[in-house]
């Protein structure tokens, strides 16, 4: 076989049931869909029956790296964890972005991908070790927890491996558990439960197979702009009370981006730490039911952490059951649990225990949110929808009656929009640190965000925050950037590098992503060519969407509420450092949207002009023939025109 560079050039696919395995060639599939998430939704749109459960032992298991992991392009090598999720609502296309060194093992054990069918007849981990695949019992390791397990295979394979393995919600099926790795790296969307349904305890990577890199010197040069570009950054770590920092974490070849990193609690109890939402998880509980912030919200994500729970769902839960409460829908009888001590240490260990146990309230949680609501009945699931997308994503995150661009996001995306959001919202944080600060602790000034926008969104337009003038170019860019971004598998809390410490300008650079691309691989791919690759990829989600039942304009649509609830409030940290909710308007001049709704008839007009921008139909938001023509998708064509999802 040619050298590869950037991959192995295998995939492996592996049937539980059989115990057979087979190889798949990376190169199939690398010219048009890059890697990562191009990968996982072509495999997905060719082989994924819409009447599959989600955990039928025919539903896929994919795990995905893209072309940078095992190179050192910098804070490249995350990898995805995939299939149909039984956590979204309906159970739907699914992916979970998973940090650590796991990625780069499965690579250096001779593998760029996993797609695991079929279901173990007692319960197996899989251990990968230079180019061969082993079904080992895993007997001895169900029923323990995620950290005990990744320790004693850690113990059994030594340090050249590392694991992906299950707690005891994957075992459970429990739908919001999920899947651990090395230093608390994780992967949602419930396919822990995945694993679970097929008896599959963990995934050990052990080798030493190497990656080549195309271009070398080329990666050298613009790994080594990206340091000076990331220079003197200021790692805001959430600064809490009677937590120690041992040591910063960080994925193989990250210069420490982000401030994940093991931590000490005032008990002595050493936990790892991540910048994300994990952290703030029973945050506000803890607030509400203390008075005043502690540690025990550090301790809360670790048990989460050591059932295999997803937090985000957890905290998804959290507002669910408070909102029952305050309706009357759920009393202490029928919950099982006394409420009134939400936010204590206690209660969040008897709340997971029950999820885990089925006990209770936990029986209705077990199956997430979305699905509690309607379980749970007398009104509960209306509350939801004050809350959760219709897929079962926070609705609040960032929302659009705030920023406008995020409607687009909203409306058109069904798996999780975070890194979209992400996009427009990180500089925009770091403006409001500006703000609030008078230019004290961050250098983004109005004029810096003007800078950005013409250099990384092409408008200024982009960061008036008051119109709606320009903004689903703004959302198109936007969307095939990250999509391209997740194909690659380059991390989202690095890329794109819009706001730059180094420089006196205080402006990233938008080449990079296509120039480590380009340096790894040796495909010639500019800015414009790397966009294409994620717009590609974006169009084949839109069809796998249709597919599942989520089609065109009729199904583009956003929570009402944006329509008719004013916002007054922000519980994160944009709303505690920026209360009036003061942004960038007009030539710079501030501007206030508090108090601001999402204006139903400008949304429908700037979704007319997302369509138009797309190539899709305008009326009905169907993609066209020509577009996906030009798309190098036509041999999609006539599967979308069975089911109606072209219009010509
Ligand atoms: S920024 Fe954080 S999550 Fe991203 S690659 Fe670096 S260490 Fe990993």
């Amino acid at each position: 076989m040619a050298t590869m560079y950037g991959w192995t050039g295998v995939m492996l696919r592996v049937n539980l049931t059989t115990g057979e395995t087979q190889p798949v060639l990376t190169a199939e599939l690398a010219e048009r869909f890059v890697g990562g998430r191009g990968f996982i939704s072509k495999i997905y749109w060719d082989e994924v029956d819409t009447n599959t459960a989600a955990l039928h032992p025919d539903s896929p298991l994919m795990f995905m790296t893209g072309p940078l992991a095992g190179t050192s392009a910098i804070a490249g090598s995350r990898w995805f964890i995939a299939g149909k999720s039984p956590l979204l609502y309906p159970e739907q296309f699914g992916l979970g972005s998973v940090g650590g060194s796991f990625g780069v093992k499965l690579k250096a054990a001779g593998y760029d991908g996993l797609i695991i069918t079929g279901k173990a007849a007692k319960p197996v981990y899989i251990y990968l070790n230079d180019g061969k695949l082993e079904l080992r019992d895993a007997a001895g390791l169900w029923g323990l927890d995620t950290f005990a397990t990744l320790e004693r295979l850690h113990k059994a394979h030594g340090d050249a491996s590392t694991a992906v393995c299950i707690g005891p919600a994957g075992e459970k099926l429990v739908r919001l558990a999920l899947a651990m790795s090395d230093h608390g790296a994780c992967g949602g969307s419930g396919f822990g439960a995945v694993m679970g349904s097929k008896n599959l305890k963990a995934v050990v990577a052990a080798g030493a197979q190497k990656v080549s890199v195309a271009r070398p010197d080329d990666l050298k040069a613009v790994n080594s702009q990206i340091r000076s570009l990331i220079e003197g950054k200021i790692l805001m770590d959430p600064n809490v009370e009677g937590l120690e920092l041992i040591k910063r974490t960080p994925c193989p070849g990250c210069p420490s981006g982000c401030p994940r990193g093991l931590y000490k609690h005032v008990s002595g109890r050493e936990e790892v730490r991540k910048n994300c939402q994990s952290v703030y998880m029973y945050y506000l509980w803890d607030m509400k039911y203390h008075g005043e912030s502690t540690a025990d919200p550090f301790l809360a994500t670790s048990l989460a952490n050591r059932y295999g729970l997803c937090t985000q769902e957890l905290g998804n839960l959290l507002y669910f059951l408070e909102a029952c409460v305050r309706q009357g829908i759920i009393t202490d009888e029928s919950a099982g649990i006394s409420l009134s001590q939400m936010g204590s240490l206690e209660f969040i260990e008897r709340l997971t225990d029950m999820i885990i146990s089925r006990k209770g309230i936990g029986e209705a949680l077990a199956e997430g949110t979305m699905r509690a609501g309607h379980i749970v009945g007398n009104g509960a699931e209306k509350l939801l929808e004050k809350r959760m997308t219709r897929s079962g994503f926070n609705a609040e995150a960032y929302n659009p009656r705030y920023f406008i661009t995020n409607a687009l996001f909203y409306a058109t995306e069904s798996t999780s929009t975070m890194n979209q959001l992400h996009e427009v919202c990180f500089p925009v944080m770091k403006w409001v640190m500006w703000y609030a600060t008078d230019g004290a602790m961050a250098p983004f000034s109005t004029e810096v965000m003007l800078k950005i926008a013409k250099k990384f969104w092409r408008n200024e337009k982009a960061v008036d925050f008051s119109t709606y003038e320009g903004k689903a170019a703004v959302a198109t860019l936007i969307q095939n950037r990250e999509y391209a971004k997740e194909n690659l598998v380059a991390c989202d809390f690095f890329y794109p590098l819009t706001t730059a410490d180094g420089p006196e300008d205080h402006t990233g650079d938008p080449t990079l992503e296509s120039r480590l691309l380009t340096a790894v691989t040796g495909i010639e791919c500019d800015e414009a060519s790397y966009y294409k690759t994620g717009e590609r990829v974006f169009n084949l989600q839109r069809a796998i969407q249709g597919k599942e039942g989520r089609a065109g304009r009729k199904d583009d649509r956003v929570n009402e509420f944006y329509f008719t609830d004013k916002m007054e409030e922000e519980a994160g940290f944009l709303g505690v450092f920026n209360p009036d909710f003061m942004l960038p308007g007009p030539n710079g001049e501030l501007i206030s949207r508090k108090g601001a709704v999402l204006e139903r008839d400008r949304f429908e007009k700037m979704l007319d002009e997302y369509y138009a921008i797309r190539g899709w139909d305008v009326k009905t938001g169907l993609q066209k023939r020509k577009t996906l023509e030009e798309l190098k998708l036509a041999d999609m064509i006539p599967g979308m025109q069975k089911l109606g999802l072209v219009a010509e």
